[in-house]
């Protein structure tokens, strides 16, 4: 495939990189609403990391890209926990104990690397525990055979002040370092702020849009 519009989604996912790199930032490729063959140009060009946030479809992108890491970032459903416990190469939005637990038992002996989602948004219908509920949850999972707490997972509001938001994700984080010494991973930041949320520690981002649109919108049928 040679395409003008494949030559711009590796132009934008190097132009991408490139400013991710002075901060050793992760990019979390989020290939929700792209297709299979958009996600097969990132991988060739060297991406590795790619997130979905509907169970399903990642259990189906990681069969069909084994070479991928797939990161789960969306809600998770407990009828749903074996996707993520068999599947995920990390699991970014864990924000239930008993939902953890179910996973952890599709695991199949291996330790599945998990953020908890924070809510840090200040609104009410956002997903995540509340700050005040982390340290009680990290100590629950922290126990929990076959996961292992590596960070914190926050999101934005969409008209909010997100530097706000990722300075409190941050401050959650270095609290946790405090406390038990090893740094966290921030996984924070959407294409609308990413480079915000960078500026405030990020570790990781999740971008989709930003990433994919242009070619979205030429290869809509391609699916
Ligand atoms: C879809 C999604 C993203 C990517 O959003 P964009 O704004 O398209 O970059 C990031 N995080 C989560 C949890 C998502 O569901």
């Amino acid at each position: 495939m040679n395409h003008p519009q494949v030559n711009q989604l590796i132009q934008q996912w190097a132009n991408i990189c490139t400013a991710l790199a002075t901060s050793h930032t992760r990019l979390i490729a989020v290939s929700k609403y792209t297709s299979d063959a958009a996600v097969q140009t990132l991988l060739d060009a060297g991406q590795c990391d790619f997130g979905e946030s509907r169970p399903q479809n990642l259990r189906d992108r990681a069969m069909k890209f084994p070479h991928a890491q797939w990161h789960f970032i969306g809600p998770l459903q407990k009828n749903k926990a074996k996707y993520i416990g068999k599947y995920a190469y990390m699991w970014h939005s864990l924000n239930d104990l008993d939902t953890a637990k179910l996973v952890a038992k599709h695991v199949d002996g291996r330790q599945l690397p998990v953020l908890i989602q924070v809510n840090i948004s200040n609104e009410l219908q956002k997903q995540g525990i509340l700050p005040e509920e982390l340290r009680a949850l990290y100590t629950a999972i922290s126990e929990l055979k076959g996961l292992e707490v590596i960070g914190l997972m926050g999101m934005a509001a969409k008209d909010g002040d997100a530097r706000a938001a990722f300075q409190r994700l941050r401050k959650l984080g270095d609290d946790l370092q405090q406390e038990y010494g090893t740094v966290p991973e921030l996984c924070m930041g959407m294409s609308g702020d990413w480079a915000l949320a960078v500026e405030e520690g990020a570790s990781m981002v999740r971008l989709g849009s930003t990433l994919f649109d242009s070619y979205n919108a030429t290869h809509f049928n391609e699916t």
